[in-house]
């Protein structure tokens, strides 16, 4: 743990559940024994949120897994961030690769969404990471600064932002990064946060790791001095498993 403030794991539910699986869900999430010393924020599909943000305990925040650039009117289809905080979100995950990757969204429109969240109070827990051929072709650290530059140029503060390194292809695969692989990009993050932002912001800000983190991997990764803790999908729906992941700061 190098960034001020506590260990960060986030549960990333993508696309995933129903009405019944998100109950069971719940209810294993509010009966789970979690340290106190960790902040838990879950991610669930946006149909379910409201569900989820009045049956969940008040220990675990939530998250949007997207949200508009701007106030909303006629966007069909988006959801704004206004809305996201009238039913209690306080957190929204931008830039995640699936949706760069998936959908198409670039840097500039991902820039716009953070701005515009952050400007209205919503956490932002911020999603870089390269693909298996950026890393191959040795410009891993080109592409989570690129990508963590254009977070830069725009955000209004960094006090409500998480860094999220998810390298794409530990996504969904099973192929988590090494701890020192993690560990090395980590590093390199706050070390350019410390050149072009400021020493303080890149003292403070946590940088988690997402990308296969699971039950059995996740105790040699948090002993890492620079990560802040999870951003966890896969494991993430299932209730026990997410809380071994967030009882495995150190
Ligand atoms: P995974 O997903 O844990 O299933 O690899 C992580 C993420 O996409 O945030």
């Amino acid at each position: 743990m190098a960034g001020s403030g506590k260990f960060f794991v986030g549960g990333n539910w993508k696309c995933n559940g129903t009405k019944d699986s998100i109950t069971k869900l719940v209810s294993d999430l509010n009966s789970a024994k979690l340290e106190t010393d960790v902040d838990v924020v879950v991610s669930p599909p946006f149909v379910y949120l409201d569900q989820v943000t009045a049956s969940l305990t008040s220990r675990i925040e939530v998250s949007a897994q997207n949200s508009w650039i701007g106030k909303g009117g006629a966007f069909t289809g988006e959801i704004s961030v206004e809305q996201l905080k009238d039913i209690g979100c306080k957190w929204v995950i931008l830039g995640h690769s699936e949706r760069r990757h998936i959908i198409g969204e670039d840097d500039q429109f991902i820039g716009k969404k953070a701005a515009y969240a952050l400007n209205e109070g919503l956490g932002v827990i911020a999603c870089i990471g390269e693909l298996l051929e950026e890393r191959e072709a040795g410009k891993t650290f080109d592409v989570c600064f690129q990508q963590l530059k254009a977070f830069a140029d725009v955000v209004p503060s960094w006090d409500n932002i998480v860094i999220a390194y998810e390298p794409v292809w530990a996504i969904g695969t099973g192929k988590v990064a090494t701890p020192q692989q993690a560990q090395e990009v980590h590093v390199a993050v706050r070390d350019w946060l410390k050149k072009n932002v400021s020493e303080e912001v890149a003292s403070k800000t946590r940088i988690i790791y997402g990308g296969s983190v699971n039950g059995s991997n996740c105790a040699e990764l948090a002993k890492q001095e620079d990560i802040d803790g999870f951003l966890v999908g896969g494991a993430s729906l299932k209730g026990p498993e997410f809380a071994t992941i967030v009882n495995s700061v150190t």
